[in-house]
């Protein structure tokens, strides 16, 4: 299995090396808006530990955390305003879904009709 890479760009978002649209931060996670958006809302929510994928996240981070994560996205869901009208989280893991930045992170979609999902 491939180590973390901290030179990804969500890790150097981590270290404040580049900035990011701040929606939210404490101190497990940081939220911030997609720099290209699908949807008039679309923000990423990323863990400041270490994991590459949903994958890694889900196999190898304590129960306690990965609960309070995903605590946290229905948190920021509902700060965003997101509740009533419905949003959609998406997390992209390897090749086929094209997963483009190696830190573990949850699309949180919304602020309009999203359509359905593409089938077949
Ligand atoms: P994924 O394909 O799930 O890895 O998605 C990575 C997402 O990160 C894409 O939706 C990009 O638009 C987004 N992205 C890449 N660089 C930045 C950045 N500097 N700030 C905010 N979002 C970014």
């Amino acid at each position: 299995m491939t180590k973390y890479d901290n030179s990804n760009i969500f890790a150097k978002i981590l270290r404040s090396e580049i900035p990011c649209k701040k929606v939210y931060e404490d101190d497990d996670i940081l939220c911030f808006y997609d720099i290209n958006p699908i949807a008039d809302t679309h923000v990423l929510v990323i863990p400041k530990r270490e994991y590459r994928s949903f994958d890694d996240f889900v196999t190898t981070a304590e129960p306690e955390y990965i609960s309070l994560f995903f605590n946290k996205v229905a948190m920021i869901a509902k700060k965003l305003g997101l509740i009533e009208s419905g949003y959609r989280i998406i997390s992209n893991h390897g090749l086929n879904a094209n997963q483009e930045v190696p830190h573990f992170h949850v699309h949180l979609i919304g602020g309009e009709n999203l359509g359905g999902i593409k089938y077949k």
